[in-house]
């Protein structure tokens, strides 16, 4: 099939054309690739709270819009200067970053000063086009994530293409591409957790969850979760979680030291929550790290003591995206995968197109930690 028979090919895609929802199942179209750019036959696309935002418009993206941004799928056609991947190579979609701000140059895509504009502005950053055009022949809001991956194609940018191995479940690596790195690289690229140290996770959703487990995959000794949902502290401990607190019963702080003594080494929050990161902080053992991961509500304001940050010389910091090089980071987190060292299946549901919905409100529940939408078989 030549690239412009494609283009005229139908395909069904999950579009956002109100406030709030819901995902409707439509018929949509797509432009072939252009000279940097990668179609993929999409097969699974994980959803995570990022999706949701968009969706209720918190995060102000133009609607009518194809949202999703945990693409897994197969290269159907590349773009003529793409040489990165070629058609029938396996990828997983990850954020996307313009290549030459300051921090890009760095080796920091997700710190990307044209971050919002290559992710959220619902058109490419270019020339404010898009890839993707309506049953109505109306052009649809797109490149959410420099993807837009509810559909059974998507158009990505050679910048945010990961080829994978191919003995890997495509099904189910397209979580990697957002939360489950975020979770994974704040333990190993950002914090640096180190074998033998100690790691506390403050929130034990998918991105806590997935900290964990990259906490126990380099060898750290004590690792806490720290969550208000009992199910979640269980599953807690099969992924490696030595000591578990459930902060709606017991004080994590005390609970930390009673363990530590001076407190950990390292320690994550997830939850967003100012008094759940004022903890975190204070967890730490003299000349201790944390990251601040999870979202807060705009405007939130951190009330830390002054005091014990300068006296326990402790370090806080944020992150964004795990700290990620996609290309580099994705591959590895596979490899730990199939070395049963990273068993991140476990964190995942599966559902058909036609029940995302269902999905993001099991999600929203809290009852699913990490959906996927399965488009089509691998
Ligand atoms: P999630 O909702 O599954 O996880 C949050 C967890 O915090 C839940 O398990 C919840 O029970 C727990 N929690 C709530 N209140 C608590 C409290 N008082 N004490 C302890 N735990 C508490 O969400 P997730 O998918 O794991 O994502 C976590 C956050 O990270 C979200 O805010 C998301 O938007 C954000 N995020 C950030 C990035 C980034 O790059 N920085 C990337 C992806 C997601
Ligand atoms: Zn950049």
């Amino acid at each position: 099939m030549s690239i412009s028979e494609f283009a005229a090919k139908d395909f069904q895609a999950a579009v956002v054309r109100q406030k709030g929802g819901p995902f409707v199942i439509e018929t949509a179209s797509i432009t072939p690739p252009r000279h940097d750019e990668v179609l993929v036959r999409v097969v699974a696309t994980g959803m995570c709270h990022t999706d949701m935002v968009a969706r209720d418009q918190i995060y102000p993206v133009p609607q009518p819009i194809v949202l999703g941004h945990e693409g897994a799928g197969i290269v159907e056609a590349v773009g003529e200067n793409v040489t990165k991947v070629e058609k029938g190579d396996h990828v997983v979609l990850s954020f996307h970053s313009c290549g030459s701000c300051r921090p890009c140059q760095e080796g920091h895509p997700a710190y990307c000063e044209n971050f919002n504009e290559y992710n959220f502005a619902g058109a490419r950053p270019e020339d404010g086009s898009h890839a993707l055009c309506g049953h109505d022949h109306k052009p649809l809001n797109d490149r959410f994530f420099g993807q837009s991956s509810f559909g059974a194609y998507a158009i990505a940018n050679v910048r945010n293409v990961v080829k994978v191995r191919k003995d890997a479940p495509l099904e189910l690596l397209g979580p990697l591409g957002c939360g489950i790195q975020t979770g994974a690289g704040t333990v190993l690229n950002a914090l640096k957790v180190e074998p033998g140290s100690s790691f506390a996770a403050f929130g034990a959703g998918a991105v806590g969850l997935s900290a964990v487990m990259a906490a126990a995959a380099t060898g750290a000794t004590t690792i806490f979760a720290i969550d208000v949902v009992p199910s979640r502290l269980e599953l807690a401990l099969e992924l490696g979680a030595t000591h578990i607190v459930d902060s709606s019963k017991d004080d994590p702080v005390e609970a930390i030291r009673k363990v530590t003594g001076k407190g950990v080494d390292f320690a994550m929050d997830s939850t967003g929550i100012p008094a759940v990161i004022r903890n975190a902080v204070l967890a730490l053992r003299p000349m201790g790290s944390a990251a601040v991961v999870g979202a807060s509500k705009p405007g939130a304001l951190l009330d830390l003591d002054a005091n014990d940050l300068m006296q326990s010389v402790k370090s806080i910091r944020g992150v964004v995206e795990g700290d990620s090089v996609p290309d580099i980071f994705i591959p590895k987190l596979i490899d730990l995968y199939l070395a049963g060292r990273f068993p991140f299946d476990k964190l995942v549901k599966f559902y058909p197109l036609d029940q995302i919905n269902e999905a993001a409100a099991d999600s929203e529940k809290g009852g699913t930690l990490k959906p996927i939408i399965r488009i089509a078989a691998a």
